[in-house]
């Protein structure tokens, strides 16, 4: 497999076949696995082997496929899924810290990730400064001797800033601190998290790894000592874990993923460019568009833009509302990575929950709305997109 390609890795990394020779990988739907005598359970809750299963909390086969073929495609010696996105941050976390450490994190971070920083970890003594990601020298200054962990999202929702890993983690290294990123937007298709100093990439395997909107996992991916010996303890024993159906659809997700997000990516760059200077347009963001601010880093270190597009338009909230209100092929929702275009207004929804202030420290203004671009023909996309923006 070293030598195979990611979209080679993608469809055949971690298959495990059973004694049937089944072509499509099994689902294993079981919680519990029968030993042949009471000294082979003994000899199995001292140490299992890779292919020795005890409780599905713990593993599971078809789990287990999932982890070996997201690492592959990552490029990480070993991965832990988990059962949603979120819990796979609060385990990339919790995992590792303990009271008095000190996490210093990017500021503009998915809803959920900023109330496991903001509101649970100060509860069980541990320290948490927010930077501006973009600003390296507000990263400097807050990465301190004693800082046990930098976290940060990148690209971050919904204003598309790109942090310049490569710099935060050689910051974060200098003081011996994990560095774990939120990799959602990069997609495991366009992502060098690792190859840029990442210790661990986590994903919310609903959105691009699913791909089709189906169901809820996610998964932690990093070095086999970090996940084995710190993750999987956490995961398995506070419950965490992905079930095998969900792991199943995540694994035949894989299989496709590579085609998808570059198709996806491929309509997002097209509407981004053709939409730049509507004039019911304040402002179009995607990173692989020469005007945005971090153009050089988003170049750097993804190798495309990624699916998503976010668009303040003109007259805020009203304006906004009537956008969303008058397409057609695109529809309202709040996922992301689906093969269906998803339009998002987060004032009002995604980051309803932050004042005034907090929003308009992020950037997210009431005109402000997040494009998730699916498979639909591009045309087909742009002609919805200018139609609805001609309402207003
Ligand atoms: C969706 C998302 C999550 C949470 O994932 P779930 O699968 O919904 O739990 C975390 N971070 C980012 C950046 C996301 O987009």
């Amino acid at each position: 497999m070293e030598d195979w390609a990611p979209r080679t890795r993608n469809v055949h990394a971690g298959t495990r076949r059973s004694q049937y020779g089944e072509m499509s990988e099994a689902i294993f739907m079981t919680q519990g696995f029968v030993y042949e005598t009471a000294e082979q359970a003994e000899a199995r809750f001292i140490e299992s082997g890779p292919d020795e299963f005890i409780y599905a909390r713990y593993g599971n086969p078809t789990v287990a496929m999932f982890e070996e073929r997201i690492a592959a495609l990552e490029g990480t010696e070993d991965a832990f899924a988990t059962a949603s996105g979120m819990a796979a941050v609060n385990g990339s976390l919790c995992a590792f810290l303990k009271a008095g450490d000190h996490v210093v994190s990017s500021r503009a971070l998915f809803g959920s990730c900023l109330y496991i920083l903001e509101e649970i970890l100060p509860r069980f003594g541990v320290e948490v400064t927010f930077v501006d990601g973009t600003d390296l020298d507000q990263w400097r200054g807050a990465i301190r001797d004693d800082t046990t962990m930098v976290f940060l999202e990148t690209v971050a929702n919904p204003t598309l800033e790109v942090i310049d890993l490569k710099s935060v983690a050689e910051l974060a290294k200098a003081k011996g601190a994990l560095v774990v990123v939120d990799n959602v937007f990069a997609t495991p298709v366009f992502s060098k998290a690792v190859e840029l100093g990442a210790d661990l990439v986590v994903y919310s395997a609903t959105k691009h790894i699913d791909g089709q909107g189906r169901c809820l996992g996610g998964v932690i991916c990093g070095t086999r000592e970090m996940i084995r010996k710190k993750i999987e303890p956490y995961l398995k024993h506070t419950g965490g874990s992905l079930s095998p159906f969900n792991a199943w659809i995540m694994l035949k997700g894989l299989e496709t993923i590579d085609l998808r997000c570059r198709a996806q990516a491929e309509t997002a760059l097209k509407i981004a460019q053709a939409l730049e200077g509507h004039p019911a347009l304040n402002a179009v963001l995607y990173p692989y568009l020469t005007s945005h601010p971090q153009y050089g880093i988003a170049t750097e270190q993804m190798s495309a833009g990624g699916t998503v597009i976010s668009m303040d338009i003109k007259g805020g909230q009203d304006a906004a509302f009537k956008v969303l209100n008058a397409l057609e092929i695109v529809t309202i929702s709040n996922n992301l990575g689906d093969s269906k275009s998803i339009i998002t207004h987060p004032t009002t929804t995604t980051h309803q929950r932050l004042t005034e202030e907090q929003r308009a420290e992020l950037g997210i203004t009431r005109g402000l709305v997040r494009l998730s671009v699916g498979l639909e023909d591009a045309d087909d996309l742009l002609a919805d997109l200018k139609r609805a923006l001609d309402v207003i």
